[in-house]
């Protein structure tokens, strides 16, 4: 029986394990097979403070992990496949085995959304990407395209520029939902073009991007675009499926908490995207893990209390 698992290992599940192991809870983390949530598939971050000269992800989620197994935190790079949170004690499964804990905290975050247009599924990894940190040097002097109107459209195309002769941003709107720095530094930038009010349709090519099917969302014409490769970056969907009959969740898929910590279910607490939607920040993924392990913490001490009194009683 473990005291607590933490499932997932992006800023909220890394930090929920920092605190708890300092708590000596020795919790049990599942990172997944690709740990480390989304910061392992973003470059420089510029707003974690701390670092004045900005980190970049990868490297800041080695940090988070190093000091989390310093105080004691098992660490194991495996998905969770099922949860059981109908009965004490909650049950969590791997590939091949169950665990049983006293409290679990969900920190399975947030994924890349996708397009879902013919094509794109067919040339993911030849062209079609979304993460520039991981395929962006696979392109250089070539034209890419990048999709989206918010901060990671921006910071994506930004990066970009380094490889491509061409970077051209198609947005579905006349206007950026970006932060205002992020969207001056992509309009100002000389290798940085747009497309407004237009949607991608159709990704073509045999065995590679060769162009795409652009409407023009004005006047309804569609057009061909020629490039090399696209970058998909419209957002996010919270990691929740093996949760649905388990936990509330919104109309979204976000889980459901009433104060941002606990659960429905006792001893199960949430951190970080996959329940906020609204700052999705590393920063604030971290403050809610944290939040979410002394929660956990006082919950499995009163707990205690409670048997110990049981015990002498
Ligand atoms: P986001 O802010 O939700 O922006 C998603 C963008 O994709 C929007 O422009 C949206 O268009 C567009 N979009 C959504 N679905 C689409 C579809 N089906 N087809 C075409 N376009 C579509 O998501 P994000 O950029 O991933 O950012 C998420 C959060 O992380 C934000 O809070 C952001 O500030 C933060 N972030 C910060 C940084 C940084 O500070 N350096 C970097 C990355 C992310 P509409 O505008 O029309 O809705």
């Amino acid at each position: 029986m473990e005291r607590l698992i933490i499932i997932g290992s992006g800023p909220a599940g890394l930090t929920a394990a920092i605190y708890a192991a300092r708590a000596n809870l020795a919790p049990l983390v599942f990172a997944g097979y690709q740990y480390g949530g989304q910061l392992m598939l973003t470059t420089e971050v510029e707003n974690y403070p701390g670092f004045p000269n900005g980190i970049m992800g990868p490297e800041l989620m080695e940090t988070f992990r190093a000091q989390a197994e310093r105080f004691g935190a098992k660490i194991e790079n495996v998905d969770v496949v099922k949860v059981d949170f109908t009965k004490r004690s909650l049950r969590v499964w791997t590939d091949d085995r169950e665990y049983q804990a006293e409290s679990v905290i969900v920190a399975t975050g947030a994924s890349a959304r996708w397009l879902g247009i013919p094509g794109e599924e067919r040339l993911r990894g030849q062209g079609v990407s979304s993460c520039a940190t991981c395929d962006g040097a696979f392109f250089r002097d070539r034209r890419i395209v990048v999709v989206g109107g918010g901060d990671s459209a921006m910071e994506e195309a930004l990066f970009l520029t380094r490889f491509g002769s061409k970077v051209t941003v198609v947005h579905r709107r006349d206007a950026l939902r970006a932060s205002k720095i992020m969207a001056e530094r992509a309009m100002n930038h000389s290798k940085i073009e747009f497309i407004w009010n237009a949607a991608v349709e159709e990704v073509k090519g045999e065995f590679k991007v060769e162009s795409l099917v652009v409407r023009d969302l004005s006047s309804g014409t569609s057009f061909e675009l020629e490039a090399d490769a696209m970058f998909v970056a419209i957002g996010h969907d919270p990691n929740t499926a093996i949760f649905r009959d388990q936990l509330e969740l919104d109309k979204q898929g976000y889980l459901v908490s009433r104060d941002g910590v606990r659960t429905a279910i006792e001893g199960v607490f949430v951190a970080g995207d996959v329940y906020d939607h609204r700052y999705r920040q590393a920063v604030t993924a971290a403050g809610m893990g944290c939040k979410a392990s002394m929660e956990a913490e006082k919950y499995l001490e009163a707990r205690e209390a409670e048997r110990a009194m049981t015990l002498t009683g």
